[in-house]
Formats: C-alpha cells, sequence, structure tokens
C-alpha cells in the first residue's frame, strides 16, 4: 500500500532575484505504508517545498501527488483541506503548540475539532503523551515545559488525529544535540507504534542511518542514498 506518491514534481518560484529558482526538476517519490524515509539536503535545496508539495499545502508547476491512492491535483480545495487534516500530520522545528492550553489539551483539541468526542480524545492523548515519556507533565502550559517536552507534544498533536503519513521539517533541528538525539528517539518511538508512516527532513546523517530509507535532495533530484 502506497501512502504517498509524487510523479514528475517540478516547482520553481519565479519572483526575486536573480530571477527563478527552479527548485525540483521532476522528483518522483514512493512511500509504503509503516516506512519512514529521510529526507536529507543542505539548506536551501528544497526541502520544506516538497514537504509543503506532498503535505498540499502548496501546488507543484506540475507533476502528480496521490495521498492513499487518490490523486490530488484537480481535488476541489475543500476536499485538499479535508485531506491535508485527516491523513497528513505536519511537525515542524518550532513546536507551535497553543500557549494558552495545557500540553493534554493541545492534543485534545484537535481531534475536537475532527469530531471526536472530548473522553475518548483525552484517552488518547494520554496514550500518545504517555509513549513519548511526556504524561507526568501533562497539565502544563507549552512554556513550563523544556524545548525536548514542547517537541514532543508536538509530536503527539500532530498524530492525535491518526493520520496516515507524517512529514515532519527539521523536527529536532531547535535542540542541542543530546536533547535532540532523545526527542528523536521519542519519535521513532511513537511512530513505529501507531504504524505510520513518515518523510522525516533533516541534515543530521546519524538521525537519517536510522529510519528505513535515505533520500537525497540535490540541485532538484531526489536520490536514493
Ligand atoms: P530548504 O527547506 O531545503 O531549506 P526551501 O524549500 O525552503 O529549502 O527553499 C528552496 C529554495 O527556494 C531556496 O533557494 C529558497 O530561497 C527558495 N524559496 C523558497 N520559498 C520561496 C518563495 N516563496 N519565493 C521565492 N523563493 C523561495
Ligand atoms: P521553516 O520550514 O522555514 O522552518 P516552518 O516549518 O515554521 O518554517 O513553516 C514553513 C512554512 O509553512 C511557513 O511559511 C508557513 O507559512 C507554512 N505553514 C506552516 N504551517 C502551516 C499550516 N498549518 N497551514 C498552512 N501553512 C503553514
Amino acid at each position: 500500500e502506497t501512502v504517498l506518491k509524487l510523479s514528475g514534481i517540478e516547482k520553481a518560484y519565479k519572483r526575486g532575484l536573480p530571477g527563478e529558482v527552479h527548485v525540483l526538476r521532476g522528483v518522483d517519490l514512493e512511500i509504503a505504508r509503516g516506512e519512514v524515509t529521510a529526507l536529507v539536503a543542505p539548506s536551501g535545496a528544497g526541502k520544506s517545498t516538497l514537504l509543503h508539495i506532498a503535505g498540499l499545502l502548496d501546488q507543484p508547476d506540475s507533476g502528480r501527488v496521490e495521498i492513499a491512492g487518490e490523486p490530488m491535483q484537480d481535488a476541489a480545495d475543500r476536499h485538499r483541506t479535508r485531506v491535508r487534516r485527516g491523513a497528513v500530520g505536519f511537525v515542524y522545528q518550532f513546536h507551535h503548540l497553543l500557549p494558552e492550553f495545557t500540553a493534554l489539551e493541545n492534543v485534545v483539541l484537535p481531534q475536537l475539532a475532527d469530531g471526536t468526542p472530548r473522553r475518548a480524545a483525552e484517552t488518547r492523548a494520554k496514550e500518545l503523551l504517555d509513549i513519548v515519556g511526556v504524561l507526568p507533565r501533562a497539565d502544563h502550559r507549552p512554556a513550563a515545559l523544556s524545548g525536548g517536552e514542547q517537541q514532543r507534544v508536538a509530536f503527539c498533536r500532530a498524530m492525535a488525529n491518526t493520520p496516515k503519513l507524517l512529514l515532519a521539517d527539521e523536527p529536532t533541528g531547535n535542540l542541542d544535540p543530546e536533547t535532540s538525539d532523545r526527542v528523536f528517539a521519542a519519535l521513532m518511538t511513537l511512530v513505529r507504534e501507531t504504524g505510520l508512516s513518515a518523510l522525516i527532513a533533516t541534515h543530521n546523517l546519524e538521525l537519517a542511518a536510522r529510519m528505513d530509507r535515505r533520500l537525497h535532495l540535490e540541485t532538484g533530484h531526489l536520490r536514493e542514498a
């Protein structure tokens, strides 16, 4: 079962100097169910662009995007939004948690928005927070948590609505190396325990080595490493 399929993706940014930047030049990519893939690339190579296209936040100039076998390029905006919210979870370098809510509420709220009853949402939130080791901190607001704890909560929030695909853009890039290691291990445990497929951008080769597969993005092309 293929969770994400990109075919012939082209993307150029036309504004700015020195004119057009051709970021993706015929990118093909398939991610199978349960597969965790590293996206390795130097800064500016187009990782965020690729993740945004895969996550339906941005449109390619040409090429095809399929999520769980469903072609998305000609889908209506409303439908794209529904697929993005339901099938895709995002994690960024910065946690983007809601500051006025507790860790638990941050993981509960997206489930309520998705129609899950509160009791079930709280049960799932606690299970997820437990897997990454922050359940004892569930009643704290983000400001009272360490950077690593904040990021763990963000992982749980991304997985709250049981997406099929997790897209992560340098998920531990803001943390010091030692914290980054432990927080990354927590992310991998969460992904494995939930059977999720993931595309995780990093320029940390040690972290990449722990994933199932490594893809390098260079001069607009993706190649297996
Ligand atoms: P990465 O995530 O690998 O650092 P990005 O996908 O953010 O790379 O950017 C790839 C290239 O495209 C960079 O040269 C960047 O400056 C350029 N770029 C990204 N977004 C835009 C935009 N909205 N307009 C113009 N250029 C952009
Ligand atoms: P970077 O990739 O430069 O580290 P972020 O990961 O925080 O920065 O966000 C990258 C871009 O994705 C931002 O320009 C932001 O506008 C966009 N973005 C982030 N989250 C969402 C979202 N939920 N919906 C739409 N766009 C988003």
